[in-house]
């Protein structure tokens, strides 16, 4: 038997050539569309505007299949996490985040990471593969289900970031199609400003992405200068920090109400002085730029501590006075795993320091 698609990740344009191949109107795309993202559904036999017969061909040949849904947590902050299995020795987790005001969904754009950095404990599982457009997509569909509809008429999700596992701009293919499908009017409508990319910083896919999206960009900054950044964010070596800046500098040129966020980890004694923060509001000089300070989350093994309340709160005061905006992210979800750095998932046959993946993707 033929293996039946998954429409789950197709774009509007792939769906298009997907029904043409059918010997159908292109104009079904725009139904399929509606019916997977605006109403979640995974079964053609509700899809009323649809024929009987195509809905029996579309049985035949796709079908609308997300992540398996393994666990479930919720936090005393009222932060959720999943536990997601992509196939039969891989799962991924993907975390939704309450706050006033506005929901955001931070989903994961590979099984595990190839990037070493060497705070982060999703780096220790090592690196399995990229997830599919419709694995990554897939989360925001299973999440709305999860989540329902908000009783004041507003979005429950308001906000997606791949922030989750994995590199996403070492997986650029499926993570356009699917931030193409968060932001596609047919499909879940959010706005470029409220989908983020994060990235450590490769710069080539950076400077690729600037040609085919315009989605708002973070940044893993870590450190104001090389030699500390290559031991943090080893991606470093490759691409140093005046390149990358300069990568993001033409990245939000386009739109002068943009700016890039950059976050940075606050390490004890490794990142934190105020000297290293006068230096980075120098490095970031004209730059539009958001400081995010994200206080370290522990876990066993890794090797660093938090900065201090009071050392995070000079660092920002230092950043402020120089004009940057600045803002220390409050650590959510951490009694069940769920804070930055903290996401693991489970991956098998590991690729640890496998420094070719990296080098095929850029
Ligand atoms: N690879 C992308 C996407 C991951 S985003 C990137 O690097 O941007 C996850 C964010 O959490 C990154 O800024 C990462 O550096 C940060 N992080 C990783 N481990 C952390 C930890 N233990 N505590 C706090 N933040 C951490």
């Amino acid at each position: 038997m033929q293996e039946r698609v998954n429409l789950l990740g197709m774009t509007r344009s792939e769906l298009e050539d997907f029904f043409v191949s059918l010997g159908e109107k292109r104009f079904r795309a725009q139904q399929i569309l509606k019916w997977i993202h605006q109403f979640g559904v995974d079964d053609f036999s509700v899809m009323s505007n649809i024929g009987k017969q195509l809905r029996a061909t579309l049985q035949q040949r796709a079908r609308i299949t997300p992540p398996r849904v393994l666990e479930e947590h919720t936090s005393g902050d009222g932060t959720r996490k999943w536990l997601l299995q992509v196939d039969e020795g891989n799962s991924v987790e993907m975390v939704f985040i309450p706050e006033e005001g506005r929901g955001t969904l931070c989903v994961s754009s590979q099984a595990g990471c190839a990037l070493e950095c060497s705070f982060c404990s999703t780096a220790r599982q090592g690196f399995n593969r990229n997830l599919s457009a419709a694995e990554i997509v897939g989360q925001l569909w299973l999440a709305r289900r999860a989540l329902g509809c908000d009783p004041r008429g507003g979005r429950v999700i308001s906000n997606v970031v791949l922030m989750g596992m994995g590199e996403p701009l070492l997986n650029f293919d499926n993570v356009v199609a699917a931030m193409e499908l968060m932001t596609e009017d047919l499909a879940y409508g959010l706005s470029r400003r409220r989908v983020t990319l994060s990235t450590a910083g490769v710069v080539p896919a950076l400077r690729r992405l600037r040609e085919v999206s315009s989605v708002s960009l973070a940044v893993s900054l870590h450190a104001p200068d090389d030699e500390l950044r290559n031991r943090l964010v080893p991606l470093n070596r490759k691409y140093p920090i005046a390149e990358l800046l300069d990568a993001c500098r033409d990245y939000i040129s386009r739109d002068s109400k943009r700016a890039v966020t950059f976050e940075y980890v606050m390490l004890r004694g490794v990142n934190d002085s105020p000297g290293q923060a006068r230096r980075l509001a120098s490095l970031l000089g004209d730059l539009p730029a958001k400081v995010n300070l994200i206080p370290f989350n522990p876990y066993p093994g890794s090797g660093y501590s938090s900065s201090p309340p009071q050392a995070i709160e000079r660092f920002a005061a230092v950043l402020q006075e120089r004009g940057i905006v600045t803002i220390t992210r409050r650590t959510r979800g951490s009694d069940i795993g769920a804070a930055c750095g903290q996401l693991v998932g489970r991956i098998r046959d590991r690729t640890r320091r496998n420094p070719q993946i990296i080098r095929e993707a850029c």
